[in-house]
């Protein structure tokens, strides 16, 4: 059976349509009427942007075309001030786990494309899963996102079960104890299986809201050829009761002015339809080198460092209760500035090739990825830097084990949940993590961070609890969350 017959019921409902919500000419005129805005303009929108609201597509273009040095920097202050007040100094950390890299599509710009033959296809099977998912356990990690390309043999079932057995693997100390999954587009259907067996936040990516530059980087004979399949997505999903839906651009493909757009055009979109509930995260990758991938040497759209920058903190503006995920494809250099802009989430230690962690340890698998990667060092590394960044690293999994996400979430007033919620939460992971994993170097300065941070608490009601959390852990038990 192809593809359209398989998904005809919900193909249909949004390829008849006259029109779906991104509408090129639209978005290249409000950038087109922006062209220079004056610094008032700027800090108009600024001034918005300061009390915590989403911004409006045109707001949010003067930010783009905005090219003032001075105005640029008291965009980039802001970022970090609402980023401090929406998140706390939390950095939350999460690693990915490749489980299959055969693909049926041919996307120009993917090591795992159809036509590259430069790779050996690999689906992990569930002992090598298992093996993967301890080495990850054993070096701290607690939060995962699971990888797939798009075959017949990493159907929704087998995905399935590759989650259950994420979940199922337990060692002295740890577990996974959230599974978010990166993979391709489902049907409703087959998304309510995800539902079941509790599957964290659902990505996918546009890769280019740009419509004729989306039908030339994927043939039309494949499934991802289709850009509405892919760009309703997250609406199937949140129609199948998934309620934490992520969505990202990868830039390169086309003009980062229009994706940003894109992506902003995209979270309205699900906020109107989804009562207020729009993206949990961004994700804005960067083309990256894939072996035997000419296109991602010289993405036809590269994005500077500079304007990288710019974009993290246009989106930390523009949405700034949408978390934000800064990959290991960025150097080490690119990733500590754009956390100070806005990042909410990063990934470390990270593997990419299909059983890359049992692999390599340590080492990157240059000649088997999908692209490669720019910040190598290993989890411990990444988690004694963060500490000396005056942030606190958390491997919290609470909210959703809690059912507080989509519009559950939407209730609680969200400086003060962080506060009282994550903030402790990521002392308590943290300090599993510093108890179980990490290396004295790291121990030694993470434990004063944790007491920097409990002394924050004293005189208020939840300091007695964090303090017992703590003895608890310090005793012996585990996974400890309010
Ligand atoms: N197959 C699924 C899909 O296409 O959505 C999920 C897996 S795919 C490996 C995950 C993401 O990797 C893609 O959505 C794309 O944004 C990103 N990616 C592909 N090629 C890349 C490259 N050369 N550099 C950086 N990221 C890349
Ligand atoms: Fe396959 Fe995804 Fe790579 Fe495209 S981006 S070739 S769909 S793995």
């Amino acid at each position: 059976m192809n593809f359209l017959e398989k998904y005809k019921k919900d193909f249909e409902e949004y390829d008849k349509m006259d029109r779906d919500f991104i509408d090129d000419d639209k978005i290249w005129s409000q950038l087109d009427k922006w062209k220079k805005p004056s610094k008032a303009d700027v800090r108009m929108v600024l001034k918005k942007a300061e009390q915590k609201i989403r911004l409006d597509p045109e707001e949010t273009a003067i930010l783009i075309q905005n090219k003032d040095r001075e105005t640029i920097e008291e965009m980039y202050a802001l970022a970090n001030k609402l980023k401090r007040e929406v998140y706390g100094d939390r950095i939350v950390f999460f690693a990915p786990l490749y489980i299959s890299d055969e693909c049926a599509n041919n996307c120009k710009y993917c090591g795992f494309r159809s036509s590259n033959h430069l790779i050996e296809r690999k689906t992990l099977t569930m002992d090598e899963l298992e093996q993967e998912v301890r080495i990850m356990i054993n070096e701290g990690q607690k939060r995962t996102v699971l990888v797939y390309g798009e075959s017949p043999k990493t159907d929704i079932d087998f995905m399935c079960e590759t989650v259950k057995k994420v979940y199922s693997v337990k060692t002295e100390n740890g577990e996974i104890r959230r599974a978010n999954i990166n993979c391709a587009p489902l049907a409703r259907e087959e998304l309510a299986k995800f539902k079941k067996v509790g599957i964290g936040t659902f990505q996918v990516f546009q890769e280019t809201y740009h419509h004729e530059t989306y039908r030339k980087m994927h043939p039309a004979n494949t499934i991802k050829g289709h850009y509405r399949w892919r760009l309703y997505a997250q609406d199937r999903a949140q129609d199948a009761k998934i309620d934490d839906v992520a969505i990202g651009v990868l830039f390169g493909l086309y003009d980062w002015r229009f994706e940003v757009m894109g992506l902003l055009y995209h979270t309205i979109h699900l906020e109107e339809k989804y009562n207020g509930v729009g993206p949990h995260t961004i994700s804005f990758p960067r083309i990256t080198p894939a072996i035997g991938t000419p296109y991602s040497d010289h993405p036809e759209y590269a994005v500077s460092d500079e304007d990288f920058k710019k974009l993290v903190a246009i989106l930390r503006l523009s949405v700034p209760y949408t978390g934000l995920i800064c990959t290991a494809r960025e150097s080490d250099e690119v990733r500590r500035e754009v956390i100070q802009l806005g990042v909410s989430q990063i990934d470390a230690g990270t593997r990419i090739g299909v059983g890359g962690y049992s692999k390599s340890m340590g080492n990157q698998l240059p000649d088997k990825e999908q692209f490669s990667l720019g910040d190598i060092r290993t989890l411990d590394d990444v988690v004694r830097e963060t500490c000396s960044m005056d942030s606190i690293p958390s491997f919290c999994t609470a909210c959703y084990r809690k059912g507080r996400t989509g519009e559950n979430f939407m209730g609680y007033a969200k400086s003060k949940f962080v506060h009282n919620f994550c903030i402790p939460n990521a002392i308590f992971t943290f300090k599993e993590y510093l108890m179980d994993y990490a290396s004295e170097e790291t121990r030694k300065i993470g434990a004063r961070v944790i007491e920097e941070h409990v002394a924050r608490f004293k005189g208020e009601k939840v300091y007695d609890i964090i303090i017992k959390n703590l003895e608890r852990l310090e005793k012996g038990e585990r996974d400890l969350h309010i």
